[in-house]
C-alpha cells in the first residue's frame, strides 16, 4: 500500500470522477441549491419570478440557462439594497440565518465599492478542502513551509489560502505583503520556506531587489515552488521563464480565493502553458455564455465565453449564474501532466474585448505577443481605436516602445517578426506605430491596454 504522501489527489473520488458521475452530483445539487435560494434569498426568488419559474422548473442545465445573470454592478446594488432596507450588506444575497455567518471576505475593490463573499463554517470547510487540493496536485506535502506574501486584508484570496494550507496538514507562513518587502524577506530568513506564494509582479520585484536588501540573488532563498495568485502573469511564459529562472523555482499559476471556483496549473516548463486544471466542480458550476447576447456557448473542446459560475451545496453566499465578466476558453482533452479534470485559460475581460474582421482580439493576448520580443519592445503598447469596440474596422492599430538599445533602423526587420507572430497568435494583422521607450504614460494601477483617438 502506497503511504498517503504520494497519492497523487488530495481528493480521489471526486477529483477522479468520471464525467459523466460529475455531472450527475453537479445537477442534484444544482436542483436542491436553487431550491435553497429560493426560499432563502428574495434576491434569488426574484430572478427566477423573472423567468416565471419555481424551484421545481429547474430539471436540467438547460432549463437553468434561462435565469437571468447576476453582474458585479447587480452584486453591489443588492449590498447597497441590503443596508438600506435591513441594516447590513448581505441580507438579500446571504441565504443563512445571520448567526451562521462565520467570515466575511471581499474582492479588493480596485474598481469601486468592494463586493462582499460571507461564509458558513460548512463553506469554510468546502474553500479549506480546495485550496488542499491544488497545493496537494503541485506537490506540496506535510512539513512544507509555505511563505504567503499576498493581501492578507479582507481579500478573497488572502486568509481563506492560509487556512486551507493548514487544512492539509503543511505549514503556513501568512506574513502578507503589507509589512513591505524587507519584512517578507526577514521572514524567509526566519522561517525557510520551501514555496512563496505571491503575485508575479511581486516576484519579478524580489528577484530584483533580492541584491541589494540580502547581498545575494533570489536563487539564494531557498524556493523550490513560486504559485502565481492575485493578477494576470502567472500563465504568461514570459513571465513564467522570469520567476522560474529568477528564483530556480518550478512556477504554478492558481486561482481562487474564499469562494468555490478554484484552479491550478499542471506541473510543466515554464515556457509553457496548459491552462489551470478546475478543481472545485463538485462545488461549482461553471457555464460559457457570448458576452454580448449572454446566450449560452457549450463546453465543448476549444470553446471560449465569459465565465458564469454559480456555487454548490453552498450556504452562506451562494452566487447563482454570477457573471465577473472574465473571458476563459476551455480545453477538454485529456492532459499530458496525467491530472484530472477539465482545463481553463483565462484569456481577457469581456469588457476588453475586441471583434476584428469577426476574430475575438483581447488586449491581453497581444500584450503577451509583444512581451515574447522584450527587450527589444518594452511591452508597453496601446491599442488605438476611433469609437469604442468591440467591433474594429481594420486594421488593428497598436502604438509600442521600442527598447533603448534598438535603433530606427533595425526597427522594419522587427516589425516583420512581430507581425508574423501576432498573426499566428492572435489572428489578426495590425497596423504598427512605433515611438522611443517611455513615450506612453506608465500607469501605476490597472493599465488600460485601449485608447480611443479621434
Ligand atoms: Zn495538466
Amino acid at each position: 500500500m502506497t503511504s498517503y504522501r504520494e497519492r497523487k489527489l488530495w481528493n480521489e473520488t471526486i477529483e477522479a470522477m468520471p464525467r459523466e458521475e460529475l455531472r450527475v452530483l453537479q445537477l442534484d445539487r444544482l436542483k436542491k441549491q436553487v431550491s435553497y435560494n429560493y426560499q432563502n434569498s428574495p434576491y434569488y426568488r426574484q430572478k427566477l419570478e423573472q423567468i416565471g419559474a419555481r424551484p421545481e422548473d429547474i430539471r436540467s442545465f438547460d432549463d437553468f440557462a434561462r435565469v437571468p445573470v447576476m453582474t458585479k454592478d447587480e452584486h453591489r446594488e443588492a449590498q447597497e439594497e441590503s443596508i438600506e432596507k435591513y441594516g447590513n450588506p448581505y441580507a438579500l444575497l446571504a441565504c443563512a440565518p445571520r448567526e451562521a455567518i462565520v467570515r466575511i471576505n471581499s474582492t479588493s475593490g480596485t474598481t469601486g465599492t468592494p463586493t462582499l463573499y460571507t461564509l458558513t463554517q460548512h463553506d469554510v470547510n468546502v474553500v479549506n478542502e480546495m485550496h488542499a487540493r491544488k497545493y496537494w496536485r503541485a506537490g506540496i506535502r506535510p512539513g512544507d513551509v509555505m511563505l504567503q506574501a499576498l493581501s492578507l486584508s479582507m481579500f478573497t484570496g488572502g486568509l481563506p489560502l492560509s487556512q486551507g494550507i493548514m487544512h492539509m496538514g503543511a505549514c503556513v507562513v501568512p506574513v502578507g505583503i503589507e509589512g513591505g518587502t524587507k519584512r517578507v524577506l526577514d521572514f524567509v530568513r526566519l522561517t525557510s520556506p520551501v514555496a512563496m506564494i505571491a503575485t508575479p509582479s511581486f516576484g519579478q520585484h524580489l528577484i530584483e531587489k533580492c541584491p541589494e536588501l540580502i547581498g545575494k540573488s533570489a536563487e539564494a532563498l531557498g524556493l523550490k515552488w513560486f504559485f502565481c495568485a492575485g493578477e494576470p502573469g502567472g500563465g504568461n511564459p514570459e513571465v513564467r521563464k522570469m520567476l522560474a529562472r529568477g528564483f530556480g523555482v518550478k512556477v504554478f499559476d492558481h486561482t481562487g480565493g474564499g469562494h468555490a471556483f478554484h484552479g491550478i496549473s499542471c506541473d510543466e516548463p515554464p515556457e509553457q502553458f496548459s491552462g489551470m486544471h478546475f478543481v472545485s466542480e463538485d462545488h461549482c458550476l461553471l457555464e460559457l455564455i457570448d458576452p454580448n447576447t449572454k446566450q449560452s456557448i457549450e463546453i465543448t473542446d476549444g470553446a471560449a465565453g465569459e465565465m458564469v459560475f454559480t456555487f454548490l451545496d453552498w450556504e452562506g453566499g451562494p452566487f447563482m449564474r454570477y457573471a465577473l465578466g472574465d473571458m476563459l476558453q476551455v480545453d477538454t482533452k485529456h492532459c499530458a501532466c496525467g491530472m484530472p479534470g477539465i482545463r481553463l485559460k483565462i484569456i481577457g475581460r469581456a469588457d476588453d474585448m475586441l471583434i476584428v474582421k469577426g476574430v475575438n482580439v483581447y488586449p491581453d493576448a497581444i500584450q503577451s505577443a509583444l512581451l515574447k520580443f522584450s527587450p527589444q519592445v518594452t511591452g508597453i503598447f496601446r491599442i488605438l481605436l476611433d469609437a469604442p469596440g468591440p467591433l474594429v474596422k481594420p486594421p488593428l492599430r497598436i502604438r509600442l516602445e521600442f527598447g533603448q538599445d534598438v535603433s530606427e533602423n533595425d526597427l522594419p526587420s522587427l516589425e516583420e517578426k512581430i507581425l508574423s507572430h501576432i498573426k499566428e497568435q492572435v489572428r489578426v494583422a495590425p497596423r504598427l506605430e512605433w515611438v522611443p521607450q517611455g513615450t506612453i504614460p506608465r500607469e501605476m494601477k490597472k493599465t488600460k491596454f485601449i485608447e480611443i483617438v479621434s
